[in-house]
């Protein structure tokens, strides 16, 4: 018998914290590492009687958000109060937008070597965190840290429109790119500033209707959020296959036993009573506003990735690799200016440049090479000053050091060697040296020509003029034994 095929659907949930200075509805510091319960006041403390006013730059990177992904900003939406007990949340209720959120409907579109991803969002509503529980005393006892309690936040609601746990975590990646470059979040995964909620069911292919959904919590990394998803279809799979249903339920990722596990099922779903937050007025948001916020955007990553492609001839990957980051692309475009050859500036800022600073565990903003530097360099290499082989001993010595190639090349004796009378003196030793190469070349073997060009190139540190080797070794060779 034949098992019928499941297809995976999967919606997000994605919470970003909003890079104010202080928190959403207080004047208390949203800086991250500080003692615990450092940033605190009688407001996100939920102390009784305490007001809160909320903080309108929060309001403003919350509409920039919206923006950035294609949603509606609505000119009133309304706070409302979500009511649950928890200890890191003192008032027994968060603030948040339930029925009328801050913003509704947008789409993010991104190209992929598979074909072109459409997401649609349902909504993107503003809240405040709450603070956060440190279990000690190998579960004995918790810690309760309030820092946190009261930092803005922006929730992204996605259609379920996903297929696939990779296309999830790629998507994922591509909204935290659209976050980033428009500055309204740092992207931090590990300082929990991001994190996502995985909504996952299966249907039987060809099926259009939704089956029963599982909520995979606080997902806080990309890696995570794919293994997650990648496990829960396999158990949901399971469970069918084994002719039971998959039950509504939240579960949390287990990293140590890399699986999910069950927090609550529906029975105990939270009843959050949720009512409008009497003391906060709705949040009017002008047309005006709104005008202003869009025209300060800036260039967003796939719109950046398809004039990359188009401005300087390269790839679809090649462009989204240099696009990845503003830092990365501002680098490439300046070093590609400089240089005056955009081509070969994509070659060293995805090679040599994105190598060094893999090793060194940097990236691109500190990086130690600037790209004006850099396009001198490659200068250098177009005007036949320096091999491609002795540009890349140049750049290490470059590296971090602000000294400049031109002045390398003359103190190291790096300039390419371009004269044909020690050349040649060079390639008689090696043809002399290398008989076997010799005569499988003689006798048509073309790549024997490869082996000893690398063997001239050897000889001379790499400073050789390749073309000019290969003239010289063609010539000496078909002179007769
Ligand atoms: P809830 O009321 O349980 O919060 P919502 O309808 O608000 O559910 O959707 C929450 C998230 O779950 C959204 O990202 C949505 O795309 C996703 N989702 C909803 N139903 C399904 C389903 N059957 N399978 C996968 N994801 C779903
Ligand atoms: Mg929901
Ligand atoms: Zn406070």
């Amino acid at each position: 018998m034949t098992e019928p095929a499941f297809e995976p659907v999967i919606g997000l949930e994605i919470h970003a914290q909003l890079l104010t200075d202080t928190k959403i509805f207080c004047g208390c510091s949203t800086r991250f590492g500080a003692a615990p319960n450092a940033h605190v006041c009688p407001v996100c403390l939920g102390l009784p009687g305490a007001l809160p006013v909320l903080n309108r730059r929060a309001v403003e990177l919350g509409i920039r958000a919206a923006l950035a992904l294609g949603c509606t900003v609505q000119a009133r939406s309304v706070f409302a109060r979500k009511n649950y007990f928890y200890p890191d949340l003192p008032k027994g209720y968060q603030i948040s937008q339930y029925e009328h959120p801050l913003a509704t409907g947008g789409e993010v579109r991104y190209a992929q070597d598979d074909g072109d991803h459409a997401v649609r969002i349902i909504r993107a509503h503003l809240e405040e965190d709450a603070g956060k529980s440190l279990h000690a005393g190998g579960g004995d006892h918790t810690h309760l840290d309030f820092n946190r309690s009261g930092v803005p936040l922006i929730e992204i609601v996605t259609h379920p429109d996903l297929r696939s746990p990779s296309e999830a975590a790629v998507f994922f990646t591509r909204l935290r790119g659209i976050l980033t470059t428009v500055g309204v979040n740092d992207g931090n995964m590990e300082e929990g500033s991001l994190r996502c909620d995985a909504n996952v069911s299966i249907r039987p292919a060809g099926e259009t209707a939704l089956g029963v959904k599982v909520e995979v919590k606080n997902l806080n990394s990309f890696r995570y959020l794919q293994r997650a998803l990648e496990y829960e279809i396999d158990r949901q799979t399971e469970t069918v296959r084994a002719g039971r249903q998959v039950e509504q339920e939240t579960r949390l990722w287990d990293t140590a036993a890399s699986r999910t596990v069950s927090m609550r099922s529906k029975e105990d779903a939270h009843d959050y009573r949720y009512f409008p937050e009497p003391d906060l007025p709705p949040v009017e948001v002008s047309e005006a506003w709104v005008a202003e916020v869009r025209s300060a955007l800036p260039e967003l990553p796939e719109a950046r990735k398809q004039r990359l492609a188009r401005e300087y001839g390269l790839s679809d990957g090649e462009a989204a690799q240099l696009a990845d980051s503003d830092a990365s692309t501002r680098y490439f475009e300046a070093a590609a200016a400089a240089s005056g050859n955009a081509r070969v500036a994509a070659n060293w800022v995805m090679g040599e440049v994105a190598r060094r600073l893999n090793a060194d565990g940097d990236d691109i903003d500190s990086v130690g090479v600037s790209p004006d530097a850099l396009g001198r360099l490659i200068r250098l290499v177009d005007a036949g000053a320096v091999s491609g082989s002795a540009a890349k001993t140049v750049f290490e010595r470059m590296y971090g050091t602000g000294r400049e190639a031109g002045e390398i090349v003359e103190a190291e004796g790096l300039a390419q060697i371009g004269d044909e009378e020690r050349l040649l003196e060079v390639v008689t030793r090696v043809i002399a040296d290398n008989d076997d190469a010799v005569s499988r070349f003689r006798g048509g073997n073309q790549g024997s020509l490869g082996f000893l060009v690398g063997q001239v190139m050897r000889a001379t540190g790499g400073r050789a003029n390749p073309k000019l080797v290969n003239a010289l070794l063609r010539r000496s060779l078909s002179g007769g034994p």
